[in-house]
């Protein structure tokens, strides 16, 4: 039995969790897999069909050559092995949204196999057991219609679009580092423009494996599959779920079975949904309608040839190039957007640091209150180049910065029209400054007095009566300068 009480004794065994993610990314193309039907989001129901992918009798499947293209892309970055011969297969299983009653998918002959995708941080790899081809089914909605008690309707608008399925080593150790590699992948796939990833309209799908085994065995439990994963924050607390639920179950002396679970958002909590299905159950056998695929070193060299510099490289280049720190440089790469970005300003000024520091924190803060992605700031490179000019040059100080970046954000103004406008501009002058110390430190006699008797802290309390008399516009070294000439 489960022991509750507060003085629970140390478990003879100590598990861990051992994760194996199988990742769905739905590939960019124009056109279906094996048909000529178009794969856009969003339009009326069973618009994009036709009698391939509506698996009537006697059509017959052709495949899309970009798609083969955009998943070699995805192998390649993952650092595998393009296998030069591979072979569709009919996975077989009955649903409503699969009008032809099976899925062709790539089984015993994948496209490529044995890469690997490097988590952040340490940057341990985790093994790509495969990537392969398939195509996807229709969609089921049980929601929205007046009669949605009694009926579910059927979209196939997206049978037959591409997908490839990245199977990922069970070589995760925990819902963190499955949420990272997740992260990692989205990025990868990002950058080579394969796919848009977009979780909530399903083109990036998650299916999480996880079992438990003693630490120190190198042996496998057996696991559990959780499904219904829709989002990043989901797959990790599904995993923590799941982690939980089974070591309760090992820890009382239970066992575990082989099992897909559903994750049910609501409750956050994982259900049984079926035991699982093993590979004989869908009588896999070869497509007859469709030839092996076979890659020439021509054409998977094309497909290499057409790969941007991808994240990792290019993290690595930012550290060599603009001396930035490993953690700015990961954050900078996390998108190619951010990334372009990040360079476009850092060209145009010769300190690469600052500009990591004035988009990573300032830039990206107005950018997640406005809801928008990098693409869409109001400020372009240029423009913030020349606000980082204006703050190292001390016209502004970077409190005023803050304020005048804030204002370019809201008005798509540039700094130099903003500061015109509201006579910005720092106080630097000495004179002035000196006039407005002298005045503060004869007002207030009584903290001068604290100051010189060596409470040193009274200096900041100084500073901050400058800078309100000056309307934030006093320079502060020069302040604190003018102020320890007249305290002294
Ligand atoms: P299945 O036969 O259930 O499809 P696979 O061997 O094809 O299982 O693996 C599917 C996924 O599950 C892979 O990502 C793999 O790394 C992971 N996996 C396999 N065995 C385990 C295990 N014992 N614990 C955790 N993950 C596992
Ligand atoms: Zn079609
Ligand atoms: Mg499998």
């Amino acid at each position: 039995m489960a022991v509750t009480t507060s003085q629970k004794p140390e478990p003879a065994v100590k598990y861990e969790p051992v994760i194996g993610l199988e990742v769905h990314v739905q590939l960019q193309t124009q056109s279906k897999i094996f048909c000529a039907c178009s794969t856009r989001f969003g339009d009326p129901p069973n618009s994009n069909t036709c009698p391939v992918c509506l698996g009537l009798p006697g059509a017959l499947p052709v495949l899309n050559r970009e798609a083969v293209t955009m998943a070699m892309k995805a192998a390649l970055a993952l650092h595998c092995a393009i296998n030069p011969r591979s072979r569709f297969a009919r996975k077989n299983y009955f649903y409503p949204d699969l009008p032809k009653g099976y899925q062709i998918s790539q089984y015993d002959e994948p496209l490529a196999e044995h890469g690997w995708l490097e988590l952040s941080g340490a940057r341990r790899k985790i093994g790509a057991t495969r990537v392969h081809l398939e195509e996807d089914a229709g969609k089921s909605l049980h929601e929205g219609f007046p009669d949605s008690e009694e009926k579910s309707y059927i979209d196939l608008n997206r049978a037959g679009v591409p997908l490839i399925e990245i199977v990922s080593e069970p070589d995760l150790r925990s819902p963190e580092e499955a949420y990272d590699y997740l992260t990692r992948l989205k990025t990868l796939m990002l950058y080579l423009g394969v796919s848009d990833c977009n979780m909530e309209e399903g083109s990036l799908r998650c299916d999480a494996n996880v079992s438990l085994r003693p630490v120190g065995s190198s042996g496998l439990g057996v696991k559990t599959e959780v499904k219904n994963l829709n989002s990043f924050k989901f797959l990790e607390r599904a995993l923590a779920y799941e982690i939980e639920r089974q070591t309760q179950i090992l820890e009382s002396g239970g066992q575990i079975f082989q099992q897909t679970r559903l994750w049910d958002s609501r409750e956050q909590k994982t259900f049984g949904m079926r035991t699982k299905e093993f590979a004989h159950d869908y009588r896999y056998f070869p497509e007859p309608d469709l030839l092996p695929v076979e890659i020439s070193e021509a054409w998977k060299e094309e497909a290499r040839g057409s790969l941007p510099e991808l994240p990792d490289a290019r993290r690595d280049r930012l550290i060599a190039q603009y001396h930035l720190a490993a953690f700015d440089a990961d954050q900078l790469t996390s998108s190619r957007d951010l990334a372009d970005y990040f360079e476009a300003t850092a060209r145009d000024l010769n300190q690469p640091k600052l500009a990591a520091n004035w988009i990573l924190s300032e830039l990206l803060h107005l950018l997640n209150e406005a809801g928008r992605e990098i693409t869409e700031s109001p400020v372009s490179p240029g423009h913030l180049a020349e606000l980082i000019r204006m703050i190292d040059d001390r016209t502004l100080s970077g409190r005023m910065g803050k304020d005048v970046l804030a204002e370019m954000f809201r008005a798509g103004r540039p700094a130099s029209a903003i500061i015109a406008e509201q006579g910005l501009r720092q106080i630097s002058d000495q004179e002035h400054i000196a006039k407005v110390v002298h005045e503060i430190v004869a007002a207030n006699p009584r903290q001068a007095e604290q100051y010189r008797k060596g409470k040193t802290a009274t200096l900041g309390w100084f500073i901050g009566q400058v800078m309100k008399a000056t309307g934030g516009q006093a320079n502060p070294q020069a302040a604190r300068e003018a102020l320890e000439k007249e305290l002294a």
